[in-house]
């Protein structure tokens, strides 16, 4: 079986499914406390303690920095372990204090090329969640996958798991390297296509693969 390339899986999915939906938030210091309010939490949840943590404390960094335990675990109890993820979202703040004098978006900036190793700093914030970070913001033009899109062009072929998450992330991103527009638009309707079919289509568990307009490509179809 010929793979599929990358380009042709997006309009098939585009088409089955509509266009991708906008990221959820595209400002940096945004991006990182919507990784960080919530964990093991569907995107309605984060969404619901995004907006109660802006309407509760607020997300300035002085405002999260200076607000009670008690008041950031209950915008944290949307999620699991809520005690972890307040001191996460106090971590967060005192980081952007200390580390960008409470501007993410101007020591990015500053940083260019290193501005990776400035978001590495926060809680919840790898590679790939960097990438992202830089990728929504308009900063870097990188596909960027979080883990329902590599689960995605894996089961398409395009590379094999490897023994840790890194190694197979960076296989996938190489497999897949040239067949890429490097176009921050293109590649932000990648990302979120891929993300959205490997939560709803091609899940971890149960895929649906008979409503999967690449089933007739997929050779790990379930069919
Ligand atoms: S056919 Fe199944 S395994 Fe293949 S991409 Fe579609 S949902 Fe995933």
């Amino acid at each position: 079986m010929n793979r599929i390339t990358l380009p042709q899986a997006l309009d098939r999915l585009e088409r089955a499914f509509g266009p991708a939906e906008p990221p959820a938030v595209t400002d940096p210091w945004e991006a990182v406390l919507w990784e960080n309010v919530v964990y093991l939490a569907d995107d309605e949840r984060r969404s619901q303690a995004f907006e109660t943590l802006k309407q509760t404390v607020g997300i300035a960094p002085e405002a999260i920095a200076g607000a009670s335990d008690a008041t950031l675990r209950a915008v944290a109890a949307l999620g699991s372990m809520p005690d972890l993820r307040a001191e996460r979202l106090r971590e967060c703040a005192e980081t952007v204090l200390r580390e960008c004098d409470g501007d993410l978006d101007g020591s990015l900036d500053a940083a260019g090329a290193q501005a990776g190793r400035i978001l590495k700093q926060f809680p919840s914030i790898g590679d790939p969640g960097a990438e992202k970070i830089l990728l929504f913001s308009g900063r870097s033009a990188i596909l960027a996958l979080e883990s329902n899109g590599l689960r995605v062009l894996i089961r398409l072929g395009f590379a094999d798991e490897q023994p840790s998450y890194a190694a197979t992330y960076r296989r996938v991103l190489s497999a897949v390297s040239d067949e890429l527009t490097l176009e921050t638009a293109w590649l932000i309707r990648a990302h979120q296509l891929l993300r959205r079919h490997g939560r709803d289509v091609c899940r971890r568990t149960r895929r649906a693969c008979i409503r999967c307009p690449l089933e007739p490509d997929c050779p790990a179809s379930e069919l």
